[in-house]
């Protein structure tokens, strides 16, 4: 079945609201297997609204709406929409019923025009609002089917949801399942990585392919259709297989995961402990670390160590090197993870030091300069790190490339 989505509102147009309501729909719509082929959207202007559904209407089987079904006379959706099949309203006396019980319930008086909102098509199917007080309409003519839903994002979620859906499934069956596994990667590029699975995404049918580029590394989703759950997972597990035999070593979580979570999931495994001298990023990687419940088991301690004097007075490290290498220098990271994993007495330990700007650059220690080491039972690894961005994405990206320096650290202990 093929769907248009019209969402309305002249918010919608002027920029001033994000189209949520069009992604949670196709999203869901998608995944039971209807066709999303088009996503319109027009204002609260009659005459617009009314070429935009009729032009739906033919390039479709199902139009659903959203928006517009408030109780001033601005919301006109319900009303366009009546009169393209033809159809008056009528006061549904039910529907009067759920308001006046709906604002009895918050002790508030019902306006006047409240009542606008229980005008309901003639022959329409009525979905109950839970989360609000305009009912949402099904309507159905020579073989089309138009529904429209309200536009406040919790009352369309609710009423997609719980009404809508089995609606459709009743009406139609839902024709297919799809599903989708995310591999998240990280170390290598979106480019290297295309060419890595090149023959994959080429001769991609189902499962589809995709790749996403996001702060935290390049993401592969792989979408699978088909008539049940088991089968869907089954073509995702093959190709899931295939791919992991050529990029495997970077791919560090599935789904939602962070690399907090996998970092903290290793260290707990192993029975570990770390601590994180943390200079350009000020914490942020203690934090990141802390986010996932139950780090305590793992995390002993930090130090932030902004300045020189901490570095040698509270992490030990070299004033000689200091002055010599200057802060931002491969031996002070290497010192700083020594340093705070005796003084913290922890399994790991883990030293950064850079230049996260937009100042400080110079032509040989440019902004972006980051030096990581991660130290432990089997000796010290640093890494150096030329990162670009603004100061906050320098700092998220040393702290994302400090976690995989741990993640990869563990798994040689
Ligand atoms: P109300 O009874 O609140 O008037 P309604 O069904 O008439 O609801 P609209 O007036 O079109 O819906 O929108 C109400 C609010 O819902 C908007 O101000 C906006 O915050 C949100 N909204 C509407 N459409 C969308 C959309 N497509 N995506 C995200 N939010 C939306
Ligand atoms: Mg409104």
């Amino acid at each position: 079945m093929v769907v248009e989505l019209v969402t309305t509102g002249s918010e919608l147009l002027l920029g001033q609201i994000i189209n949520t309501n069009s992604a949670y729909m196709a999203e869901g719509l998608n995944k039971i297997g209807f066709d999303v082929i088009y996503q319109t959207t027009v204002g609260d202007n009659r005459e617009r609204m009314r070429e935009a559904i009729m032009h739906a209407l033919t390039r479709a089987d199902i139009v659903i709406t959203s928006g517009g079904l408030g109780p001033t006379q601005g919301d006109i959706t319900k009303e366009v929409c009546a009169a393209i099949f033809g159809r008056s309203l009528r006061l549904d006396e039910d529907c009067v019923q759920r308001l006046k019980d709906y604002f009895a319930r918050l002790h508030r008086e019902m306006a006047e025009n409240n009542l606008r909102q229980a005008m309901i098509p003639e022959g329409a199917h009525i979905f109950v609002n839970h989360a609000g007080t305009a009912p949402g309409i099904a309507i159905g003519q020579e073989g089309k089917l138009l529904v429209n839903l309200p536009g406040p994002p919790t009352e369309m979620k609710d009423m997609f949801e719980r009404s809508l859906k089995p609606f459709l499934e009743k009406k139609y069956g839902f024709s297919a399942v799809i599903i989708s596994r995310v591999l998240n990667t990280f170390g290598i590029g979106e480019s290297s990585l295309e060419m890595q699975i090149q023959d994959l995404i080429l001769a991609q049918s189902n499962p589809t392919l995709a790749l996403l580029v996001r702060p935290s590394g390049v993401i592969i989703r792989i979408t699978a259709k088909a008539k049940t759950r088991e089968e869907a997972q089954g073509l995702i597990a093959d190709m899931e297989q295939e791919i992991r035999a050529r990029v495997g070593t970077y791919i560090y979580a599935v789904d939602d995961a962070d690399m907090e979570n996998v970092v903290g999931a290793g260290l707990k495994e192993k029975g570990l402990t770390i601590a994180c001298a943390e200079s350009c990023t000020g914490g942020l990687l203690t934090s990141r670390l802390t986010d996932v419940p139950g780090s305590s088991a793992y995390v002993s301690g930090s130090v932030v160590s902004y300045t020189d004097e901490v570095k040698a007075d509270v992490l030990g490290v070299n004033r000689e090197v200091l002055a010599a290498r200057g802060a931002v220098s491969d031996e002070v990271a290497r010192q700083m993870a020594e340093g705070v994993r005796s003084r913290i007495r922890t399994d790991v330990g883990v030293g950064i030091t850079g230049i996260a700007g937009p100042d400080g650059g110079s032509a040989d220690k440019p902004v972006g300069l980051v030096y990581i080491a991660v130290s432990g039972d089997r000796g010290t690894e640093s890494t150096k790190n030329i990162f670009t961005g603004t100061r906050k994405q320098v700092k998220y990206q040393t702290t994302q490339t400090a976690l995989d320096m741990v993640r990869c650290y563990l798994k040689k202990i």
